[in-house]
Formats: structure tokens, sequence, C-alpha cells
């Protein structure tokens, strides 16, 4: 392997979408950017992920930053001279009982006063977003559905901010594995690899699930958990649908990709927090029963692969971002808990701004980890998977 550089101006840890997205914009405004993933790029989460991006959320942090987030990945093929595999078919979110549509309502109209185009459908018009649907089966009274929200390919998308921010100068070096993190006067001085040293007064930690091993080596705690997820793909079938179904009731999400296979997950009952990898025939088990409920013509579609990887999940399921106030320079973009691919390009814009400028924004003042010594926190409850 070659020399690694002895100094930067930024290090970051952890080469998934986030980690990518901040070397590419952070290099672009003359940073000397160093990012460390200890395996290969979108070996973590990104590499495993749904890659659904919507803007349907109950709170209007999370709101705000999809809004904003879809706006630049309409613009990102562009930008970074490369295909990200952007598909906008809609998410359609399936509504159960009277007490969900109420939420859904409440939802919508804040959603609406940020600008955006969605609309509560009736039974008859969920048919008519996607045919095969079965109302009866999923026992739903009503959906919302954006037509803006939709799909990235997260490979593409990572590898072309990677290959963007080289191109701006900044160095990634795979199979890298951050160690130690060394302070001096609660100050960042250096982060310790097995490839050496390297001098540093920044630190991003981008290390998704594994974040709390990085903030540990501060002595900071971070309260995100580890929870794995599974994920499956069918074989290819005649191309039916474009939307995203997906319902906070029963954990469900799917859709459809152009070549005709079927993607999905579901969490499985009483999944407990830590490192497993092991894909489980219970969530095989309880994604083919609950899909089939959804649509029963999908009942002769084989399965032909499963997988998992973790959400990185905060108390409240948003993100943690931002300087933490112990110690100078040690800054956070992790916690997503199962959305961080659809915030990161807005999230990864925000950390830049603070970082270059030392410009803060509301959404980052609401989103740093001392929210959670607040006596009420406000949750996010618009999540699946
Ligand atoms: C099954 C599944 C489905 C999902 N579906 C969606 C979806 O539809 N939409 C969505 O927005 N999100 C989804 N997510 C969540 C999304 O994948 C993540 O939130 C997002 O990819 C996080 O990206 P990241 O760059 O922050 O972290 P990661 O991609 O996890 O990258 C972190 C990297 O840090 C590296 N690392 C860790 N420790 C060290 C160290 N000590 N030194 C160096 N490197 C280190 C790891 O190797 C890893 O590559 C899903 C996740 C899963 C598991």
């Amino acid at each position: 392997m070659n020399e690694i550089e002895k100094k930067a101006d930024i290090i970051i840890i952890g080469g998934g979408v986030n980690g990518c997205s901040l070397a590419y914009q952070l290099a672009k405004k003359g940073k000397k950017v160093v990012l460390c993933e200890r395996n290969y790029i979108c070996s973590g989460a990104t590499g495993r992920c749904g890659a659904g991006i919507r803007q349907q959320w109950s709170t209007r942090e999370n709101t705000e930053l999809s809004i904003k987030s879809i706006k630049i990945f309409e613009k990102l093929e562009k930008e970074l001279g490369q295909d990200i595999g952007l598909r906008q078919g809609g998410y359609l979110i399936i509504v159960h009982n009277n007490k969900d549509m109420i939420q859904a309502e409440k939802n919508v109209k804040m959603q609406k006063e940020l600008g955006l185009d969605v609309s509560i459908l009736t039974p008859d018009e969920i048919l008519d977003v996607v045919s095969i649907l079965d109302i009866e089966g999923m026992k739903a009274i009503g959906a919302t559905f954006c037509p803006t929200d939709g799909h990235v390919d997260p490979f593409k998308t990572t590898h072309a901010y990677a290959k963007a921010a080289e191109r701006q100068g900044a160095k990634l070096y795979k199979f890298t594995n951050v160690t130690d993190i060394k302070t001096k006067n609660k100050r960042i001085d250096c982060v310790v690899t097995n490839r050496g040293k390297i001098k540093t007064n920044i630190v991003i930690n981008a290390a998704g699930a594994w974040s709390k091993q990085i903030a540990e080596k501060l002595n900071i705690k971070l309260p995100n958990k580890p929870f794995r997820k599974e994920i499956l793909v069918t074989e290819r079938v005649k191309p039916v649908f474009k939307a995203m179904v997906i319902s906070f009731k029963d954990g469900i999400y799917f859709s459809q990709q152009d070549e005709g296979q079927i993607l999905g997950g579901i969490p499985i009952p009483n999944e407990i927090s830590g490192y497993l990898t092991n894909p489980t025939f219970d969530f095989l088990n309880h994604m083919s029963k609950t899909l089939t409920r959804y649509s029963p013509k999908l009942k002769y579609v084989n399965v032909i692969r499963q997988w998992t990887g973790y959400y990185d999940v905060t108390p409240d399921a948003r993100p943690i971002l931002g300087e933490v106030d112990e110690i100078k320079g040690f800054i956070q973009c992790n916690g997503f808990s199962g959305h961080g691919f659809m915030l990161s390009p807005m999230v990864t814009k925000i950390l830049t701004d603070y970082i270059t400028d030392g410009k803060s924004s509301d959404i980052l003042e609401k989103l740093l980890i001392k929210r959670f010594k607040d006596k009420e926190i406000t949750h996010e409850t618009s999540v699946v998977g």
C-alpha cells in the first residue's frame, strides 16, 4: 500500500454515502480532505440499503431535509458527471385506520406548508397508482402519495461522489481502519490508523452503525444502537408499478425496479440490538406473508436473494449532526435510523457550511447531540423497516 498523508484539514471516518458526499463537498471548497474507510466504499449500510427517497415525514426537520435533498438529487447527475439511477415513481403510504388517518392528515398539512406536492388518496385512487394491490388484504382505508419521491442507485451515487471528491483533490483511503483519535487541550490532534498517524484538527464521525465505537475512543457516549435489518429481492417479472409502497403500521416497504425485480423489507418481530449479520427464515416468512397479503398476485414470484445491513438507531429516530461540546473539532454525521441515504445530500451540505464558513442553521441546532438532555424530545414517527 502507498504511503498515506501525514496531515489533513479534515479527516472523515466512513466511506458510505455520507462520508463520500462530505469528501466531495469539502474538497470542492478547497479543504485538504482525507477519508478513511476500513473496508471498501459502500461496504456499510449504504451498499445494503433500499435507497428509497421520500419527503413524507412527521417532523418538520426531516421533511425539510428530504425536500431539499431531493432537489439536490435531481441535479446531481449533471453536477457529478455520472448517472446516479434517479427514478421518481412516488411513495404510496398506506393508511389502515381512522387514528392513523388523523396523523396522516396532520403530516400532509405540514408537508404542504413546506411546499410539497402530496395528497390523500381513496382506496380506488390507490389502485390507480399500483393496480396489483389488494385493498382488503392490506386493510387500507386510504393512502398518502407524493409523486416526486422515488429511488436512487446507492452504488452509482456513492461512487460518483467518491470519484468527484478525488477529482477535487480529496484522498480516499480504503482498507484503512481508524483505531484511535488523540486530543490536545480538548481539541482534536490526530487520527491513528493501521497505516499510520494523520494530524488534523477536524474529524467527522460518519462511521454508520460503528459511530458509537468511534465516539467512545474520545469518551463521548452516543445513544445510537445498531439493529440488523433484512431485505430481499425477487426474480424479474413484468414491470407493472413504479411507486414504493409502505406501511408504518406493518413496517413493510417494497417497490419494483425498472428491470422488474421486487425489492423490499420488513422488521422481524422482537429484533434485538446488536451486530448480527445472518439472514433469517423469520424474515423471509414474515415478508412473504405480508407482501402477498398486500398483493396476492406476487404469490408466484420467486425470491432470489436476501441480505442484511444495520440501521444506526437514535432514541428519536432522527440523525445526530454537528460538533460535540466536549471536544473542539469532533463532528457527528450519524444516527440516521434507516433514512440516511435519502437525507445525505442536505445533511452533508449543512455540515460543509458549518465546517467551512462556521455557518449554523435551525436544523443543525435541533439535531445536535445535546437535544437528548432535554426533558421532551420530538420523535420521528413515520418510520418503516
Ligand atoms: C436493509 C436496509 C434498507 C435501508 N433502506 C433505506 C432507504 O430506503 N432509504 C434510506 O434513505 N436509507 C435506507 N437505509 C439506511 C441507509 O442505508 C443508511 O442510513 C445510510 O446508508 C448511512 O450511510 P453512512 O454513509 O452514514 O453510513 P455507512 O454506509 O454505514 O458507512 C459507514 C462506513 O464506516 C466504515 N467504518 C466503520 N468503522 C470504521 C473505522 N473504525 N475506520 C474506518 N472506517 C470505518 C464502515 O466500514 C462503513 O463503510 C437502509 C438500511 C438498511 C440496512
